[in-house]
């Protein structure tokens, strides 16, 4: 599922990405005859690229999907995306840098999911939304940047006599 040796941003069909198993969610099979939700079909829905990446030494995988999601799958994405990207971008040196920023991006696409009205006409069930990415175990990821960036500031910071 995870292909390291991929190491551009290129644009992955959510099949790619398999966001089911990410997510916890049905086999994912895209709605062709559907102008709402990519996933459950219901409206209002809006595509706003949603990222992850993940690394492992000088390697590092990054995918983005951008298909049209409803508040609630949309937000599910968003979620099991940050959560993977929080708990796994800190393992290469790409993905060390290119994690934040996805993060934040994450950040901009859950506003605009959360903007969206109440979601009507679903043909299935949509994603589970799961638990807010700070309640999650992979928000313990978070310090390993903080402790790499502080060890790194020390190195600096003269210390008293
Ligand atoms: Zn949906």
């Amino acid at each position: 599922m995870f292909d390291l040796t991929r190491g551009d941003t290129s644009h992955q069909t959510p099949q790619d990405v398999d966001l089911a198993d990410l997510l916890d969610g049905e086999p994912w099979g895209p709605l062709a005859d559907s102008d709402g939700c990519a996933y459950c079909g219901a409206t209002p829905a809006v595509a706003a690229p949603v990222r992850w990446c993940r690394g492992a030494y000088i390697l590092h995988v990054s995918l983005h999907v951008k298909e049209p999601f409803c508040r609630t799958c949309g937000t599910a994405v968003v979620r099991g995306m940050s959560a993977t990207t929080l708990a796994w971008a800190w393992w290469g040196i790409g993905s060390f840098v290119q994690g934040p920023l996805f993060l934040v991006a994450n950040l901009v696409a859950r506003a605009r999911f959360s903007r969206l009205g109440e979601p009507v006409g679903a043909v299935r069930p949509p994603f589970n939304r799961g638990k807010p990415l700070l309640r999650r175990a992979a928000a313990f990821g978070l310090l390993v940047p903080i402790t790499v960036i502080g060890l790194v500031v020390a190195q600096f910071v003269p210390s008293a006599p």
